[in-house]
């Protein structure tokens, strides 16, 4: 019997944990809160909770390692400085692109839709939401969310103290400060390429054989996503409210709808007229990273599976995709800066701020800036988000950010699937130019077959 593709059985899963969340919820709201049912519920959604961690921290058990050697098994398959230069230069150029046209397209949405306008004036009934969620869950929310992404909300320049980190064995121990060790990595690359190879030589075997064993692990683990999504899907689906997803709709709707166009309408044709690729076929490439990444609302924790896809799915080079991918996860986060640009103007109109074309611009250069220091973990842009506010002069800041936290799960993973879908874009366009083979001929979708992935790295050269 054929066995179910993966991306199928991670949809399966998505779909059973928000049929069963959305039926335990229900249950439990006719059910007295010390019934039997509530507790068995609640014992489920703790089950749940604990094995989504699992499965997220197994994935990101396997980060260090294997951004820290493809990154230097790619410089070196890269040839030295030069080959490694024009790629980063097309890589940098096509993230810089692409974030700037995302953050316009969000844009042009919030100042069309309006989402935090009533006829032009601002809407009471989020404001008094915002008031509310401040009451509950106050400000020290947010400064926890600060702290996990161990950035302050004071200085925009406290985002690229993470390009050298003091410590670097702190730095890889530590989920918010992948774009240290990043750096650190190429510089070893490069740096090696520079010693004669007699003197290397061992070392880039073994850095080559831990990228290998690091990819047959990504494939075990790969078998776990559908319980995985499943474990994490369920808990938020039973524990989230309607009632502030109907007064903030409208925000909703702006938000899905800029992301949407993003995602399907420019980045699309972003694949076709600048790297001449059919867009559906890396949609079809990318299913299962995507998933992956709207389940777990982290694009590091995806990186393995992101990488994967695009290497054996989509045909890109590791020399190409072990650059592009790990740099992308961390600096280009198309929809975290479409989100951000959104959701700083929302929150001035809700607050009766006018911006003017000068204030609107800055905020677009902000957005733009702070994407690149934000970790690829959940609800990290809400520190951007606080800290534009704050730099904008917008009153009332900390408490629009508690209000937009409380919402924020779903967002969250809208533009965290977006964000994976802008590298793997930049992967395979870089790569086309660099002359690969991508998505050409049947796809391999490596996720159906683990033998099959075994013998390929018993048997590659
Ligand atoms: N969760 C997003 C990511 O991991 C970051 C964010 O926008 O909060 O890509």
């Amino acid at each position: 019997m054929k066995k179910i593709a993966a991306h199928w059985q991670i949809l399966i899963a998505l779909g059973l944990a928000v049929f069963l969340g959305v039926i335990f919820r229900n249950f439990s709201a006719s059910y007295s809160p010390d019934s039997s049912f509530v507790a068995f519920a609640s014992k489920a959604v703790g089950v749940s909770s604990f094995i989504g961690d699992l499965f997220m921290s197994a994935l990101k058990m396997i980060i260090v390692p294997l951004i820290v050697s493809s990154i230097i098994a790619g410089i070196g398959a890269l040839g030295g400085v030069k080959g490694f230069g024009r790629l980063g230069l097309k890589t940098i150029g096509f993230y810089a692109l692409t974030s700037l046209s995302a953050i316009l397209v969000g844009l042009a949405v919030v100042n069309m839709f309006e989402p935090g306008l009533v006829n032009g004036q601002p809407n009471e009934e989020i404001r008094a939401a915002f008031d509310r969620s401040a009451d509950q869950a106050s400000v020290q929310q947010v400064a926890k969310v600060a702290n996990a992404n161990k950035v302050e909300a004071t200085d925009y320049w406290d985002f690229f103290k993470k390009l050298f980190p003091s410590n670097i064995i702190k730095a890889a121990s530590d989920n918010g400060q992948m774009l240290g060790l990043i750096v650190f990595s190429i510089l070893f690359g490069v740096a090696m390429t520079r010693l004669p190879s007699r003197d290397i030589s061992t070392l880039q075997g073994a850095i080559q054989g831990i990228n290998d064993v690091m990819i047959l692990i990504t494939q075990w683990i790969m078998m776990l996503a559908p319980i995985g999504v499943f474990a994490l899907m369920f808990p938020v689906v039973y524990e989230s409210g309607w009632r502030i997803f109907i007064e903030m709709g409208s925000y909703f709707g702006t938000v899905l709808t800029a992301l949407a166009i993003h995602m399907f309408i420019t980045l699309p044709l972003i694949l076709k007229f600048l790297g001449g690729l059919n867009p559906l076929s890396h949609f079809k490439a990318m299913q299962t990273a995507l998933l992956t990444a709207f389940s777990t609302a982290s694009s590091s924790a995806t990186l393995p599976l992101t990488m994967r896809c695009v290497q054996e799915n989509a045909g890109v080079s590791s020399r190409t995709s072990s650059f592009t991918l790990p740099l992308g996860a961390t600096v280009n986060m198309d929809g975290t800066a479409l989100y951000e640009c959104v959701a700083v103007i929302f929150v001035a109109q809700v607050m009766g701020v006018d911006l003017a074309f000068g204030a609107q611009f800055v905020i677009v250069v902000a957005a733009l800036l702070t994407s690149i220091g934000v970790a690829g973990v959940p609800s990290a842009s809400l520190v951007a988000i606080l800290l534009i506010l704050k730099n904008s002069n917008i009153d009332g800041a900390e408490t629009a950010v508690v209000a937009l936290l409380s919402v924020d799960r779903l967002l969250d993973m809208s533009r965290t699937a977006v964000n994976v879908f802008g590298d793997s874009c930049a992967a395979v366009v870089v790569g086309a130019s660099e002359g690969e083979k991508v998505l050409q001929g049947d796809l391999h979708l490596f996720e159906d077959d683990i033998e099959t992935e075994e013998e390929h790295l018993l048997h590659k050269d």
